[in-house]
Parts: C-alpha cells; sequence; structure tokens
C-alpha cells in the first residue's frame, strides 16, 4: 500500500514539474523562433534598402574596407537550427524527467514515512490488543461451558464459578479502559484544560487510592513531599502517580515499604518513587514504557497488561515533564517524574 501511496505521488510530482518545463521550453521554442522570423524580415528589407548585395563597412583604425556579403538567410540553414533548439529542449526535458522522477520518489518516500510510521504502530496497537483480549475471554468462555456441560452444579459451585467470571470481566473492562485511554490520549490532554495544580496535593490523593493494597502486603509508603505548584490536568497526573504507587506495592514483596520524595531543581521538581522489590533486569530497562511489554518475572507474578508505564509516560510528556527508571534487580528501583515547576 505504501510503495503504491509512494508512485502516485512521485506520478503526481512529475506530471507538475513536466507541465511547468513543457510549458516552459514552448514558450522559448516560440521566442526563439519569433527571433529567427524577425531576423529574416530585418535581411530581406535590408536587402530592399540598399541597391548592392555588398555592405562596406570601413572601419575608422585599419583604413581597409571589410566586405560583408549579404543576401536571404538560407531557409535550410534556418531549418537546421530550427531543429537543433527543438533537440535541445527535448534532451533538457527528457533529463529533467528523469532527475525529477528519482527526486520525487525520494521526496514521496519522505512525505509518506510519518503516514507509514502510523499506520505500522496502529496496525501493532490492534494486534496486540487483540491478542490480550483473547487471554481472558478465552479463560472466561471456557469456565462457561464447563460449567454449562456439568448437570449436578450446586449454588456453592455456581458461586465461585460467577466470582472468577467477575474477577475476569473486571480485569477485561480495565484493559478496554486502558486501551481507550491509549488510543484516545491525545484527545485527553487537551493544553486548554491545563490549571495550575499543588502537586502535594496529587500525590497524597495517589498515596491514599494504592494504601489498601500496600496494608495487605504490611507495606508503609513514606512520604517526603513538599509543596510545588505545577501546570497540568488534575486527573491525569493524578493517575500517573497511582501507576507508578501502584506498580511499587505490585512488584515488591511483603514489609519492604516504599518512600515517595519530591525535590527541588532549579525551576523543576523531581518526584521519586523508590521499592524494594523485584527490580528490573537490564534488558528489560529499555522497554518497559513500550505498550504491553512485561518482564518475565512479573508475567509469572502479577496480573497487568504492560499498559499502566506507557499510559504513565504519554500523560508526563504532553505535560511538557520526563519519567526515568534506575534499577538494581532484587534490591531497588526508583522511578523518577521531572515536572516543571509554576514560579
Ligand atoms: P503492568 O504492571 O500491568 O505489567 P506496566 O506498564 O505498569 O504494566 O509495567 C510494565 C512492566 O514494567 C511490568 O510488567 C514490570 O515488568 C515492570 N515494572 C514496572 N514497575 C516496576 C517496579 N516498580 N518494579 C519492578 N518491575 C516493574
Amino acid at each position: 500500500m505504501f510503495e503504491k501511496a509512494r508512485l502516485k505521488l512521485t506520478a503526481y510530482y512529475l506530471a507538475i514539474i513536466m507541465l511547468v518545463s513543457i510549458l516552459f521550453s514552448a514558450a522559448i521554442y516560440y521566442s526563439i523562433t519569433n527571433e529567427f522570423r524577425r531576423f529574416e524580415r530585418m535581411q530581406i528589407r535590408y536587402e530592399q534598402d540598399i541597391s548592392e548585395d555588398q555592405v562596406i563597412i570601413p572601419p575608422p583604425d585599419t583604413g581597409r574596407n571589410l566586405i560583408f556579403r549579404v543576401g536571404k538567410p538560407d531557409p535550410a540553414v534556418i531549418r537546421a537550427a530550427r531543429t537543433r533548439i527543438l533537440l535541445t529542449l527535448a534532451f533538457i526535458n527528457l533529463g529533467i524527467f528523469g532527475l525529477a522522477g528519482a527526486l520525487g520518489y525520494f521526496l514521496a518516500g519522505r512525505t509518506l514515512r510519518p503516514i507509514k510510521k502510523m499506520v505500522d504502530e496502529q496496525n501493532r496497537f490492534i494486534t496486540d490488543a487483540s491478542h490480550e483480549l483473547r487471554t481472558p475471554l478465552t479463560s472466561l468462555r471456557t469456565e462457561i461451558e464447563v460449567a454449562l456441560r456439568e448437570d449436578n452444579l450446586t449454588d456453592k459451585e455456581a458461586r465461585k464459578i460467577m466470582e472468577s467470571n467477575l474477577e475476569e470481566v473486571v480485569s477485561l473492562q480495565a484493559l478496554s479502559d486502558s486501551l481507550i485511554e491509549l488510543a484516545q490520549n491525545g484527545k485527553l490532554i487537551n493544553r486548554n484544560n491545563f490549571e495550575n495544580i499543588e502537586l502535594s496535593d496529587i500525590l497524597n490523593i495517589a498515596v491514599k487510592k494504592v494504601e489498601p493494597q500496600a496494608k495487605k502486603k504490611g507495606i508503609l509508603i513514606q512520604k517526603k513531599i513538599g509543596s510545588f505548584e505545577v501546570f497540568g490536568i488534575k486527573d491525569r497526573l493524578t493517575e500517573v502517580f497511582v501507576i507508578l504507587l501502584d506498580n511499587a506495592v505490585k512488584y515488591s514483596t511483603s514489609k519492604k515499604d516504599i518512600k515517595i520524595s519530591t525535590t527541588k531543581d532549579k525551576d523543576k521538581v523531581i518526584v521519586d518513587i523508590i521499592d524494594h522489590g523485584i527490580g528490573i533486569e537490564k534488558e528489560d530497562l529499555t522497554h518497559i514504557f513500550d505498550r504491553f511489554y512485561r518482564s518475565d518475572k512479573s508475567r509469572s507474578k502479577t496480573n497487568g497488561y504492560g499498559l499502566g508505564l506507557s499510559i504513565a509516560k504519554k500523560i508526563i510528556e504532553s505535560h511538557n515533564g520526563t519519567i526515568s527508571v534506575e534499577s538494581v534487580v532484587g534490591k531497588q528501583t526508583k522511578f523518577s517524574v521531572v515536572l516543571d515547576i509554576i514560579t
């Protein structure tokens, strides 16, 4: 599809350039042949004006007379000159055709490259999303089919199956929410909705949201949060810190405390979230912000779709901020978010 569009665009470029070139060549040819005709007419008039067929021009310095023959210009010579001009113009046009074709093809490729990238990315997104949707749907279907085949299903067993189904449905709902969010992120982050926000407010809200899960694992979230004003969308920024804190809890072993702190660096504020959980392998570090990426270790240990960090990254980047990670496997993981402070 891309190659077809590229060739089509090249043909359009070429058609425009060749139209201009041919019109230009026709104008040149027309004016030159006009000049020839004018020259012919002048020669004829000049011939009629003088009785002799010779013109004698006395040069001022030599004193000798130079003799020029005057007569009708030879039509064969004029015809040959016209043919030569035509051939030269045709040759130039052929050159322009080749050059414009090659250049047009190259430029069409460059013009279409971002579109190709976007289409490729969308296709990958659809494939990845369908793949992720298939797993919970298959397990949901299998459970329901097995239950339906069972003739003597007790109330207790039915309830258990329904609970398990509900779990899958909740997980599917979370996945579809994340997918919608990722697909619409550009639209959700509208700079017209940006406002001044007290960073400590959103950090406290995010901590409160994950505290129940942390408590279940005996984890304490230590806060060292200062007061900073940032510019952005409150809900979206809160979501980022919920994702990071939720991961910190999810990938921590029991009773290992998590720390959230803020530090000022010139006109920026750095929010660090440190946990002492499983950590991230070096080869995973460069991929964890990619959509659907999950390390092998987390795949086997926790549920998730690998979408949280890519959503967080999109939100932070649309706030002109940065998000980064450092990790030592089995020791500590630190996520840092940097945002501009309103001064
Ligand atoms: P999910 O947690 O649903 O898998 P994320 O996009 O939030 O998706 O995270 C992507 C991957 O990054 C996780 O699967 C995990 O491998 C890794 N990860 C993220 N945060 C941490 C953390 N605090 N400690 C260890 N690994 C982490």
